[in-house]
This record gives structure tokens, sequence and C-alpha cells, in this order.
């Protein structure tokens, strides 16, 4: 074994080595000859700035790493790799778990749930929009932190539950502000019996819960209303001018006729001064042919005038005709607003103002007055098998077919989803009882088509007969609605009295 050598002997031999390399005198190549030859480990010098840097740019994130910075400055500052080594692997190791990631297809389901759900928030609210943007466009990035979109769901729920709330309230408060507008138009003009159909209507549609094929049927009624008002308003503002200018026209002639008139008189006047002095019979003749035509002109006046004043009348009496029908179509579409758009049965309110009406005339007359519930059979399931389209044209067969069969002075009107009433003047209870039952024969006969598909419609149905006393169109109602379960309990397709 070689004896260890005396620094002063390895520091020239480390000179000899260099001059033999040919190699530059750095320090650092000084030092690795030395180290060789000392049999020290050869280690690259120690890269004190890079370290520093790199020390500089890491962050602490809680204590531990803070002391594992500092421990890893003063091992720069020792130039102690061990040092550095361990400090590192301190501040490695208490770190943040390794963060978790949102799987790729989740995070693009959520981008597109928020997409689709921003709409419904309307535009108003700016942080809901920036909140729903920087969320989307984190959850478009690839493996997006499930902490950070956690956070951002959490702030951007707090906003949408805010401007939900938002939204709900300016709804109640604007259907609030139109009801009171639609109800003042009906206090301001009560003698408009159009007006105050279409008034009823548009209250029934802006009550809640909102529909929207409700509120598009009121649309498309009161647009027809608008047009018709416009043209009979425009067609009244004509009728008065043409009206106007007549009476000027006849006015003028009038005048021209007595002034016409004073002419004559005039002429009879001075006429007869001159007939007194007339002395002579043939002085007469030239006298009396001019009297002659002045009366002539008199009387061609007052026939032009007569005239005239017939054409007026009878021009007054078609323009009123011609408005008296504008009005009458424009009652027409108003009364649309008590018509169920699908059926075309009367509709509640329909309903309400005819029981009103067939009250009051059955205790006037001392009659009977029968009303009817009905309830299709198992209409859920008809429409759950054909579908529910089948299932509004079934309520459409059944209200023909009723219709079809039933007296004019007799009523139909839906009372609700499958439920209609018949309102039956005249009719006894048992007499009520036999029409429906009637009813149900004809509706078994009129097979209704969906398609190729041939379906039975059935129904149930309670008949009440209004007590002659106080009892209200309500509680008859309610009477034939308790009738109508007893059938349903009873095994359906069948007709009870009440
Ligand atoms: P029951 O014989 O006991 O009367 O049973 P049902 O299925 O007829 O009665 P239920 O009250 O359970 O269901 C009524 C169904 O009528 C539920 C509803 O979806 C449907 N319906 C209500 N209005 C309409 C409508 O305008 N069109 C359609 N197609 N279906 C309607
Ligand atoms: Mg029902
Ligand atoms: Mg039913």
């Amino acid at each position: 074994m070689k004896k260890p050598q005396a620094p002063s002997d390895i520091a020239r031999e480390a000179f000899m080595r260099l001059v033999d390399r040919h190699l530059a005198p750095t320090p650092t190549n000084y030092q690795s000859c030395y180290n060789e030859i000392a049999g020290l480990p050869n280690y690259p010098p120690f890269p004190e700035a890079p370290l520093r840097e790199l020390a500089g740019d890491l962050v602490a994130r809680n204590q531990t790493q803070e002391e594992a910075l500092d421990a890893l400055s003063a091992a720069i500052g020792q130039r102690s790799w061990q040092g550095v080594r361990e400090a590192l692997a301190l501040f490695a190791g208490s770190g943040a778990p390794a963060e978790s990631v949102l799987p790729a297809e989740l995070a693009l389901g959520l981008a597109r749930f928020i997409d689709c759900m921003l709409p419904a928030l309307g535009d108003e609210d700016g942080r809901v929009i920036a909140l729903a943007g920087e969320l989307g466009a984190m959850l478009r990035q690839p493996s997006p932190a499930a902490a950070a979109v956690q956070g951002g769901i959490a702030r951007l729920a707090q906003q949408v539950g805010q401007a939900a709330e938002e939204q709900i309230e300016i709804k109640g408060a604007l259907l609030k502000l139109l009801h009171l507008i639609v109800e003042n138009i009906g206090e301001l003009s009560i003698d408009d019996s159009w007006l105050r159909g279409q008034i009823d209507g548009l209250l029934a549609s802006i009550a809640p819960p909102l529909d929207l094929r409700h509120l598009d049927e009121m649309e498309r009624r009161l647009r027809d209303v608008i047009e018709k008002q416009a043209r009979a308003k425009a067609r009244t503002v004509e009728a008065q001018a043409e009206m106007r200018q007549m009476l000027g026209e006849f006015v003028g002639s009038l005048a021209a006729m007595s002034a016409s008139s004073a002419a004559f008189e005039g002429q009879l006047i001075s006429t007869a001064e001159r007939v007194e002095q007339v002395e002579h019979i043939d002085e007469l003749r030239p006298l009396l042919s001019e009297m002659v035509s002045a009366a002539h002109a008199m009387a061609d006046d007052a026939a032009s005038s007569r005239n005239q004043l017939k054409s007026l009348q009878d021009k007054v009496a078609a323009t009123e005709a011609e408005l008296i029908q504008l009005h009458k179509e424009l009652d027409n579409a108003s009364a649309l607003a008590r018509h169920d758009p699908l059926t075309d049965a009367l509709n509640r309110k329909g309903l309400d103002e005819v029981l009103v009406r067939e009250i009051a005339s059955m205790r006037r007359k001392a009659t009977a007055l029968s009303l009817s519930l009905l309830d299709i059979d198992n209409f859920k399931k008809l429409n759950d098998s054909f579908g529910h389209e089948a299932g509004d044209g079934a309520l459409v067969h059944l209200a023909n077919v009723v219709r079809a069969h039933l007296r004019p002075s007799d009523t139909l009107a839906r009372y609700g989803g499958e439920e209609f009433v018949i309102l039956m003047p005249d009719t006894s209870v048992a007499q009520g009882v036999e029409v429906m039952t009637r009813l149900q024969r004809e509706l078994t006969k009129a097979i209704y088509l969906a398609g190729s598909e041939r379906i039975l419609i059935t129904f149930s149905a309670g008949v009440a007969q209004l007590a002659s006393d106080e009892e209200s169109g309500t509680d008859a109602l309610r009477r034939a609605d308790q009738a109508m379960y007893l059938a349903k309990r009873a095994g359906k397709n069948r007709v009870m009295s009440a």
C-alpha cells in the first residue's frame, strides 16, 4: 500500500501533472489534479450562484418549507452538498399532496352545463358572467385541478343563487305590474264588452304558473283583435268625415234654397205691386209668366233638396250597418277568450258566465237545470301508450262527438285536463243521466282514430240537478263531481246521479 504523501508533496506533484497534461493553470484544474493525487473524490466546483438563484425561485407554502429554505440557504453558504440535499428533501417532502385532476369528460360536461345554464340567468349580472367564463376556461384546459374547479364552482354557485333569486323576484314583480295595468285598462273601459273579453283572457293567461302555449294563444287572439279594432276605428273616422262633408253640402243647398225663396218672396211682393198698377189685362200676362217660372225654380230647388236629404239618410243607414258589422266581428274575436283553444268548448270562465245566466233563467221560469261532470277513463294510459298528441286528439274527438249529439240549448265546457261539464237546461236529473248514457253509446260508435290506431274512449260521469232554492253552480258541480268519483269507484265507464 502506498504511504500517504505530505500536502506539500501533493501540491508539487499536482503542478507537474498540470504541465504533463498541458492543462491551463486554472484553480479548478489545479484542484482536480490535487484531488486525484490525494485520492480525494473529485467533485466539480460548488455552484453557489446557480443554487442561490434556484433557492430564490422556491416559494414556501408552510412553516416546514420555510425552515427547509433557511436550511438550504445555510447549506449553500457552507458549500455543503449534503446540507443542500437534506434541505431540498425536507422542502419537497412537506409540500402539498399530489393534486387530483378532473376526468376530461366530466370537465367538458360541466363546461357545457355552464354554457347552457347561463342564458337562463339573463346578462345583467356581470359577476356571474365573469365567474362562469373563468370556470369554463378552467374546465376546458387539459387536466383541470379538482381543487381549483371546486373553488370556482363554489364561487359561481353563490352568485348564481343570488342571481336566480333576483330573477324570480323580478318576474313576480313584472307580472304584478302587468296585472295592475291590465286590470286598470279593464276598469277604464268597462263599456267595451270586446275589450273586457280580452282583459279577462289576459288576466287568466298571466296568472302563474305561466304556460307558454296559453301565452302564445293569447298573443294570437290579441293580434286579431288589434287588427280588427284598427279597421273599425279607421272606418269610423272615415265615415265621420263622409258624414261631415255630406252635411256641409246639404246645409249649403238649404241656404241656397232659402236664398232663392227670399228672392221669390221679393219677386212676389214687387209683382203684387206691379199688379196693383196694371191698367190693361194684357200687361198681366208677362207678370204671370214671370211668377210661374219663379215658382218652378222654387219647386226644382225643393225637389233637389228632398233628394239630397233622402240620399244622405240612406248613406247614414248604410254606414251605421257597416259599423255594427265591424263591432260584431270585434265581439266575436273577443268571445274567443271564453273558449278552450284545443277543443273549442267553453273554458272555465265561459262556463261560469253561462252558469250564472242559466241559473237565473231556471229560477225565473221555474224550470229544471241539470249539469254533468265527465272525466275520461284511463286517460293517462292513453297518453302514455299513444303519445300526448294522440291524447290531445282524443279530447278534440270527444268534444266533437258530444257537441254533435247535444241540443243547441246545451252547453259543453272543458273544466280541466280531461274533464268536461255539460249544462242541460230544461232537464231533470233522470233525463240528464239518459243524455249522458246516450253520449257514451255514441262515443263507442264513433271510434277514435289516432293514425292507424283505433282507440275506444270511455268516460265516467256524475249528474246533478240544481236545487230550485239557493244552490249555487259551484255546489251543484261539487255534487256532480262526487257522483263522478263514485262512478269511477264502481268500475268506470258509467253514469251516476247525485
Ligand atoms: P281515471 O280513469 O281514474 O280518470 O284515470 P286517468 O288516467 O284518466 O286520470 P288521471 O287524473 O290520473 O290522469 C289524467 C291525465 O290527463 C294526466 C294528464 O297528463 C292528462 N292530461 C291533462 N290535460 C291534458 C291535455 O290537454 N292533453 C293531453 N294529451 N293530456 C292531458
Ligand atoms: Mg281527471
Ligand atoms: Mg281521467
